[in-house]
């Protein structure tokens, strides 16, 4: 039996600053159903508490706390380790813009294309014909997959979408489809 300490480290706990990174870690439930998203400080606790286990940590942030207590990576996904009933969160209007922000947190980071870190977003139908910034027509990919996309269509560049924010019901598609990825890959 391991022993946890029993500190809530909220305000001691600096985590390295990425830009364009989040403050929100995404929950994931017993099923690996996508469940919402806490503030990271929250995740850090809960994962000192037992309330979670890590499932997916970021590539080079770390959370450390002043008196080096706490030194782990830093959560991009946690799992609950008891049974929560929320509620899933509806997608945002398709039509309705989104920044570049918006897309990445709700994809989790992750490329609908390949499935690897995703910094940039792509325009589902290109802006040169008409593909306008908004949730249904944006999606995270990674710098390799958009240039190699260049202004055409998914179908026209044969690649395939991983997932299609037109076509699904849950705000966290993209971080769900993560989750499916990493759990095939032997997780
Ligand atoms: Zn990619």
């Amino acid at each position: 039996m391991t022993t946890r300490p029993r500190t809530r480290p909220h305000r001691h706990i600096a985590a390295t600053a990425i830009a364009d990174h989040t403050s929100t870690t995404f929950v994931i439930g017993l099923d690996y159903d996508v469940k919402g998203e806490v503030h990271w400080t929250s995740a850090v606790t809960g994962l000192i508490d037992g309330i979670y286990s890590g499932f997916k940590v970021h590539e080079g942030r770390r959370v450390r706390s002043a008196g080096g207590t706490v030194d782990m990576p830093w959560p991009v996904i946690v799992r609950l380790n008891y049974w929560v009933d929320i509620p899933f969160r509806r997608i945002p209007d398709l039509h309705t813009r989104a920044s570049r922000l918006d897309v990445l947190r709700r994809d989790g980071w992750t490329c609908a294309y390949c499935g690897g870190h995703a910094r940039t977003v792509d325009h589902i139908i290109p802006e040169s014909r008409g593909g306008t910034w908004t949730w249904g027509n944006l999606v995270a990919a990674c710098a390799v997959c958009n240039q190699g996309k260049a202004d055409r269509t998914p179908d026209e560049a044969r690649m395939k979408l991983l997932w299609d924010p037109r076509a699904t019901t849950s705000e966290y598609a993209g971080v769900q489809a993560e989750v499916w990825r990493i759990l095939e890959s032997g997780f």
